[in-house]
């Protein structure tokens, strides 16, 4: 047959329409969208008549591709995804999950009215800071806060706030870059502050900073490396020490912390890292953080310091345009209610457990995730518990290797590569590490409903016999 006559085989929209399946479609999705399908789908047919002398048209891939292209039009782009990375700050993954509490407080805000900006007592305008004003004041021992849409945005609001048009101090050890271009410089550039770079990127000392005081000098600005350390022949100069020079010479003194942690995570068993209150009783003037990493809320910024301070940062026109929404706030007002009590903290809030679940737990998570894929995919895999590391993630706690147990799972069919490509393009995609040729799945990250879930995904994606 010629390749004209191949082409007109292909059906016509109208009569495509007429298909019992596409009637099917029809009934569970808006005209438009079948018909765009479908459309799509007979010029993939299309093409692949011309592309191929031996391809025949087939109705059956015609359907089929009409009806993965409607399913991927009507889903949801932004849904669930199942994390078996163990990387628990997964940025690309929505970093921190919300704690119970927190995700109701959200819900509620978002399908009613709230006392948003309303203060019940008076019944008159109230500010909307001061839902968390008070509970970061206690956790920080701050005199003032706020929070706004990020971290980002509050590294932006105060040196916009406190520096704009003079200069600020920085170490060259700290000009960090956070994921997704997140530059101190860049910030710096576009909060209108001129950069002063001092010292070198293993070394600062105190003498760089006072070198490079000037009466054009508005800020002392100190950053969290994040996501890296420098190490060896370092040395850096303390907050504390800032503070000491900044009082001398009247400049105000803000710490960037990064992830920020309101409790000691050592109770834990997990790396020093110094938190708000510390920085916030070594004089810091303001400090921020983000809301979402290992604090374990929603995603915001969070700032704390000086009365002074926050109330320039609260008038600053910045501040409307980086503010919470009513939804965020609620979500952060709970997530901050739990650390009333550290304990029910690291209980409550998912980040912190899954970052504090002890080896022997997870390892046992490893064994039962084992057996359900030996259930589910029987033959399917050379399967192995085997120690590894979890990570922080997000930027936060970058050196700590936190151990823990994965399953490892060896492919007897098809590749890791193909089956780490099904488990990803599902409906509810299935992250996984693949090392070497094995897929790593880390139960740190999965909740227990989640497991049975995988080892569903799994059998799902493992090559059927002739696929
Ligand atoms: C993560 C991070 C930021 C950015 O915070 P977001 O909440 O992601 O906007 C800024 N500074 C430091 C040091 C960070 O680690």
């Amino acid at each position: 047959m010629d390749v004209q006559a191949r082409l007109r085989q292909l059906p016509k929209v109208d009569e495509a329409l007429k298909h019992p399946r596409v009637v099917a479609m029809l009934e569970a999705a808006p005209r438009a969208l079948v018909v765009e399908a479908l459309r799509e789908a007979i010029e993939a047919s299309r093409e692949r008549l011309l592309a191929d002398e031996d391809a025949r048209h087939s109705e059956e891939l015609l359907l089929a591709e009409a009806e993965a292209r409607l399913a991927g039009k009507t889903r949801p782009s932004l849904r669930r995804a199942i994390n078996a990375t163990g990387i628990v700050i997964h940025t690309n993954l929505g970093r921190s999950p919300l704690a119970p509490e927190a995700a109701e407080a959200a819900a509620e805000a978002a399908v009613g009215y709230s006392t948003l900006e309303y203060d019940a007592e008076t019944g008159e305008r109230g500010s909307r800071h001061v839902h968390v004003e008070e509970l970061l004041k206690r956790a920080s021992g701050a005199e003032a806060a706020m929070a706004v849409n990020n971290n980002a945005a509050a590294v932006l609001l105060a040196i916009a706030a406190l520096a704009r048009g003079k200069e600020a101090v920085v170490s060259r050890g700290q000009l960090v870059e956070i994921g997704g271009s997140f530059r101190i410089p860049d910030i710096m550039r576009e909060s209108g502050a001129t950069m002063v770079e001092v010292g070198t990127t293993n070394k600062t000392h105190l003498r760089d900073y006072e070198e490079a005081l000037t009466d054009r000098t508005g800020l002392l600005l100190k950053v969290h490396s994040s996501n890296f350390r420098v190490v060896g022949f370092t040395e850096e100069v303390s907050l504390a020490e800032l503070v000491a020079l900044g009082a001398q010479h009247g400049v105000p003194v803000y710490e960037d912390q990064g992830s920020g942690v309101l409790v000691d995570l050592r109770g834990w068993g997990l790396p020093y890292e110094p938190t708000v209150r510390e920085s916030v009783e070594a004089g810091a003037d303001v400090v921020s953080c983000s809301g979402d990493k290992l604090l374990g809320g929603p995603q915001a910024g969070i700032l704390v310091g000086k009365w002074h301070v926050i109330a320039k940062l609260k008038k600053h026109p910045l501040a409307r345009a980086l503010r919470l929404d009513k939804m965020t706030l609620a979500a952060l007002e709970a997530t901050l209610r739990t650390y009333a009590e550290p304990e029910l903290a690291a209980v409550r809030i998912p980040t912190l457990r899954m970052l504090t679940t002890p080896v022997e737990e997870i390892r046992a998570r490893a064994e039962r995730l084992a057996a359900l894929v030996a259930e589910h995919a029987p033959g399917a895999f050379a399967a192995e518990v085997v120690p590894e590391v979890s990570r922080a993630g997000g930027g936060a706690l970058p050196m700590a290797d936190i151990a823990t147990h994965v399953l490892a799972l060896r492919p007897l069919h098809g590749t890791e590569v193909e089956i780490e490509e099904r488990l990803r393009r599902r409906e509810v995609p299935v992250v996984v590490r693949v090392k070497e040729d094995r897929l790593l799945l880390d139960p740190r990250t999965l909740t227990e409903a989640e497991e049975r879930e995988v080892a569903l995904a799994l059998a799902e994606a493992v090559p059927g016999p002739g696929g």
